[in-house]
């Protein structure tokens, strides 16, 4: 369950529009990529393919793109953020993505296209290695 809102990471709206041009145009599969940020703030959006053997049912980074991705972000002392989309279902981890979570430590970005036409829209997570789940804020900054 939802616990508690007590974190906040901002995302540039040049950054966070890419993401959603990202998911949308993976659409009906899932989409996925990573952020580097620093502190609360998004700095980069790494946007990738999915890897996973279904697409329509999970997302995964190659372990190539992941380890290109590390490298970058590592030059800027940055931390990386997991995202990818829900094409059907709730902005909301499911118990493989909260398995996959606990191990990675990352925060999860979340985005649902359940409700086509209309835009998508996203949930920030920090998934504990319990497998508990809390909801941050995200921050579009203009
Ligand atoms: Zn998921």
């Amino acid at each position: 369950m939802v616990t508690e809102i007590h974190f906040s990471v901002h995302v540039p709206r040049e950054i966070y529009d890419e993401m959603v041009a990202h998911v949308l145009a993976g659409y009906p599969n899932e989409a996925c990529g990573a952020l580097g940020s620093q502190g609360e703030l998004v700095v980069k959006n790494y946007p990738t393919d999915n890897a996973a053997e279904q697409p329509d049912d999970f997302s995964i980074i190659s372990d190539t793109d992941i380890v290109r991705i590390y490298n970058d972000i590592d030059k800027y002392d940055g931390d990386m953020i997991y995202y990818h989309s829900h094409p059907q279902s709730e902005a909301y981890p499911s118990a493989r993505d909260i398995d996959w979570a606990k191990r990675s430590g990352y925060l999860y970005i979340i985005f649902s296209l359940q409700y086509q036409p209309k835009p998508p829209y996203a949930r920030v997570f920090k998934i504990d290695a319990a497998g508990s789940v809390t909801e941050g804020v995200i921050a579009i900054d203009e």
